[in-house]
C-alpha cells in the first residue's frame, strides 16, 4: 500500500484496538496516524473553540456534531503530505459522504476501509482496563499490555490516565451509539466493495499480523 497518497479508514467499536494497531501500522509504513478522538481530546485540553464545544458530547459518550468533525478532518487532509490512516472518522453516514467529497476535491484516494470486530462484552472488559498516556498517546491495558512500572508510561514516563469516557456507563452508551450510527458507515464501504474485516480476538501481535495481511492485499 505504498506509492500513492491514500487514505485507509479504520472502523470498529470503541476499544476494539484501532488505536494500538493503527499507531503501529502507521509508524511501520510511514503513514500519518490521525485519530479524531486524540485530536478532540487535545482540543479539549487546550480549551480551543472546538474543544469547548466538543467536551459535553464526549463526556456523555455522544458523537460530536458532523460539521465540527468535518472541519477537523479537512484540516488533516490539507496539511498532510503523507498517506493517512484515519481512525475514528467517519462515524456517521453523512461524514462518510463528506469524506468522499473532500478526498475527491483535495486529491486523495480512499484505498480500503478496515473493520475491526469484537463482541460488546469483550469490549467492556478491555475498555475498563485501558489506560492512556496523556503526553505521547501510548495505549496500555492493565491486564493484557501493562506498563513496566505501575501506571507510568514506558515511552515518556508520564503518569497514565483513564479516559473519562472509559467508565462502564459511558462505555455502554458509546457502544449503543456505535451500533446505531456507525453501522451504516460499514455498509457504505461494503457496498463500494472496499471493506475488509479483521477479527480482534487474541494478542495484539496476532491481530497485527491479520491487519498486515489485509493491508498488503
Ligand atoms: P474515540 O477516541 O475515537 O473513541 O473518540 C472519543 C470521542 O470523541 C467519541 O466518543 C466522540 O464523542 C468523539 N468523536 C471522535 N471522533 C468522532 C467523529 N468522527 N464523529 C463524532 N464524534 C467523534
Amino acid at each position: 500500500m505504498s506509492g500513492q497518497r491514500g487514505i485507509i479508514v479504520l472502523l470498529g467499536p470503541p476499544g476494539v484496538g484501532k488505536g494500538t494497531q493503527g499507531q503501529r501500522w502507521a509508524e511501520e509504513n510511514e503513514w500519518l496516524y490521525a485519530a479524531t478522538g486524540d485530536l478532540l481530546r487535545e482540543a479539549v485540553q487546550k480549551q480551543t473553540p472546538i474543544g469547548i464545544q466538543a467536551k459535553a458530547y464526549m463526556e456523555k459518550g455522544l458523537l460530536v456534531p458532523d460539521e465540527l468533525m468535518d472541519k477537523i478532518v479537512e484540516e488533516v487532509l490539507l496539511n498532510s503530505k503523507q498517506s493517512i490512516l484515519l481512525d475514528g472518522y467517519p462515524r456517521t453516514l453523512a461524514q462518510a459522504q463528506v469524506l468522499d467529497e473532500m478526498a475527491q476535491r483535495l486529491g486523495w484516494k480512499i484505498q480500503i476501509a478496515v473493520l475491526m470486530t469484537l463482541s460488546d462484552d469483550e469490549i467492556v472488559d478491555r475498555l475498563s482496563a485501558r489506560r492512556i498516556c496523556p503526553n505521547c498517546k501510548a495505549i496500555y491495558n492493565l491486564k493484557s499490555k501493562p506498563p513496566r512500572n505501575d501506571e507510568i508510561c514506558d515511552e515518556c514516563s508520564a503518569k497514565l490516565i483513564q479516559r473519562d469516557d472509559d467508565r462502564p456507563e459511558v462505555i455502554r452508551k458509546r457502544l449503543a451509539v456505535y451500533h446505531e450510527q456507525t453501522a451504516p458507515v460499514v455498509n457504505y464501504y461494503r457496498s463500494k466493495g472496499i471493506l475488509t474485516e479483521v477479527c480482534s480476538l487474541g494478542t495484539p501481535e496476532e491481530v497485527y499480523e491479520r491487519l498486515k495481511k489485509v493491508t498488503l492485499a
